[in-house]
């Protein structure tokens, strides 16, 4: 039979974490804690299921939790959205992308993927039926930006969307207010849909804000936002998140979710409404990660490995290039099995193969195992 993604095989995350586990090496490659959570959020879920929280929510998700989201998006970028009909609870930013993309993309249709791009985008494009046409990041001593002249030079009278990440995986650079300056323009005069994959929304340094699209009203009425509760509060294996939008946006949305979920489960949603109700965990958590940054790049400075600017997300890219001249999945695999240090080809991040001789850590782990992957890679 034919095949609907024949260029796919097994993701890059479970590749190179099985190999990490077979070769018992530190894995920083798939992006998850190796830390707990907080031990008050499970909490928050188990007096959920013990109260009988267990039938099916709302297929928008539980209004409390909807809510809470609104009050934090105004709170923290000052766009008010409706919690009834702007804001859906979704089974992680994953469902959230491929949903916007069923929802929003007719067959044929032209979708702009900015790479390094995160690797479910694509075959969620195709599986829409849509066309990705690709912009490459540039990258040179500040790191990677985006050539917005390419941007702009790809919109064709049949491009449905862009899809747009920041901050950024696997590069982690983030949006400024130039980009936005220039992407605002870009877009005004189109009917150009954005979806914005802000999952790293809360892991910006060095004193910078996140520009969230929501930030801006010209662009906020054209955008699906995304999030990830995975990421912020150090549980990736919960697998819930959320989409905002304007309502007419967010009313086709849902005429897809209802199909592909219809919903996402109780427990854990009334847990994190009541969790949400305290700010400071996200809030606090660009410091907490920028310390793991720090020593993460601290440990590697005097190394043969070039640090590449990190200015969000958890994750590092070095250029090995003084090392080896391996392409980066075999170098990657090098560094697991001789080294015992897992960590993700760039490449991986690329439909067609490009090797630029980059790979990436993850920095969200315990500082002892930062440590301890730091004395194997001092040794290149
Ligand atoms: N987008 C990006 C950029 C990511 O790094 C991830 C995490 N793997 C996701 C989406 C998926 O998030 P979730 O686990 O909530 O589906
Ligand atoms: N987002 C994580 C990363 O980039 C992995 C998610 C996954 O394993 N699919 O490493």
């Amino acid at each position: 039979p034919k095949s609907k993604l024949p260029e796919v095989g097994t993701t890059i995350f479970t590749v190179m974490s099985a190999l990490a586990a077979e070769k018992k090496a530190v894995n920083l490659g798939q992006g998850f804690p190796d830390f707990a959570c907080d031990p008050a959020l499970p909490a928050t879920v188990a007096a959920a299921m013990a109260a009988d929280f267990n039938q099916y929510p709302p297929m928008t998700g539980m209004p409390q939790l909807r809510e809470q989201i609104a009050r934090k998006i105004l709170d923290v970028y000052g766009h008010d959205y409706d919690a009834n009909s702007e804001i859906t609870v979704t089974a992680g930013a994953t469902q959230g992308i491929l949903t916007i993309l069923l929802a929003s993309v007719h067959a044929g249709d032209e979708v702009i993927v900015i790479e390094p791009a995160y690797d479910s985008y694509v075959p969620s494009i195709r599986l829409a039926g849509g066309i990705p046409v690709f912009v490459s990041m540039e990258l040179d001593e500040n790191g990677y930006s985006i050539p917005w002249d390419k941007v702009k030079a790809a919109i064709s009278s049949k491009t449905r969307l862009i899809m747009l990440n920041s901050p950024h995986n696997p590069t982690g650079s983030v949006l400024n207010a130039d980009d936005i300056a220039a992407l605002t323009d870009i877009v005004r005069d189109t009917n150009v849909l954005i979806a914005s994959d802000e999952v790293y929304e809360h892991m910006v340094y060095d004193g910078q804000r996140h520009e969230s699209l929501s930030r801006y009203p010209e662009l906020a009425a054209r955008s699906y936002i995304i999030s990830s509760f995975g990421k912020t509060y150090h549980v990736t294996g919960w697998k819930i998140g959320y989409v905002a939008a304007p309502a007419a946006l967010m009313a086709e949305f849902r005429k897809v979710h209802q199909y592909n979920v219809f919903s996402v489960n109780t427990p854990m949603q009334v847990g994190l409404a009541q969790y949400m109700g305290n700010p400071a965990p996200y809030l606090e958590l660009s410091a907490f990660y920028q310390k793991k940054r720090d020593l993460f790049r601290a440990g590697l400075a005097n190394s043969s490995l070039r640090l590449l600017p990190c200015a969000g997300t958890y994750f590092q890219s070095v250029d090995y290039s003084a090392v080896s001249d391996m392409p980066e999945l075999d170098f990657a695999r090098w560094l697991t099995t001789e080294i015992g240090v897992a960590a993700i080809p760039v490449s991986a991040f690329y439909q067609q193969s490009k090797e630029s001789g980059i790979v990436r850590f993850c920095f969200a782990k315990q500082d002892a195992t930062l440590q301890n992957a730091l004395q194997r890679l001092q040794k290149l």
